[in-house]
């Protein structure tokens, strides 16, 4: 497994609410981002939300670095392949058990194999998600609370296979985005 030193950059999938924001703590925190949606008018929305949230965190003096230092380290696509750069992904797509399997059996296949893949779903079940590929025990529920650049709190979700040590990464991530954390059971 990718020690969290080993973090770069950062794959999100989804641009909608969850992912651009997201996207924007995970750019905020130092990261480099890859943010893949489907339609290139999806990406676009998504970083337009990003620009206007970070212009007004800038304007209540919140933000440690320039919004446009944060945005640089953005790069949004549609390209599946690009998330094959990302050292760990935050999965954020719709609410549907058939579409995060789809992208869990595309992330297995484009990623390395020792990055960790999360799942910010809300109701699923990870486990689930999870067995749509090889290795389950790197699938762990990242599950982020909205709007994401305010809420500090992110639920840990441990599926039924994923390791202690993919659990602990996800607890050292989150709080690398300066969130707190808390273990939740899968669904
Ligand atoms: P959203 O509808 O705003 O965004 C989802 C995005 O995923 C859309 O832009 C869609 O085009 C994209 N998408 C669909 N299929 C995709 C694919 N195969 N690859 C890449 N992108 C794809 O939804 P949201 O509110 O951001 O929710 C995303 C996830 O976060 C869901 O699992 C949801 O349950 C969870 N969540 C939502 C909230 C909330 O309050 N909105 C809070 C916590 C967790």
């Amino acid at each position: 497994m990718r020690e969290l030193s080993e973090i770069g950059v950062v794959g999100v999938v989804g641009a909608g609410t969850m992912g651009n924001g997201i996207a924007q703590v995970a750019a905020t925190a130092g990261y480099e981002v890859v943010v893949r949606d489907i339609e290139p008018e999806y990406v676009e929305r998504g970083l337009d939300s990003v620009d206007d949230s970070l212009a007004r965190l800038a304007e209540k003096g919140r933000l440690g670095d320039s919004p446009e230092a944060i945005r640089d380290r953005i790069t949004g696509t549609t390209d599946l392949g690009a998330l094959a750069e990302a050292d760990v992904v935050v999965e954020a797509a719709v609410e549907d058990l058939e579409v995060k399997r789809s992208v869990f059996a595309d992330l297995y296949a484009v990623t390395d194999d020792d990055v960790v893949l999360a799942t910010n779903t809300s109701t699923l079940s990870i486990t689930a998600v999870a067995s749509a590929t090889d290795r389950a025990s790197d699938v762990v529920g990242l599950h982020f609370m909205t709007p994401v650049p305010i809420m500090d709190g992110v639920e840990v979700v441990v599926g039924e296979h994923t390791a202690d040590a993919v659990v602990d990464f996800a607890h050292a991530f989150a709080d690398a985005l300066g969130k707190e954390t808390w273990a939740a059971d899968d669904q």
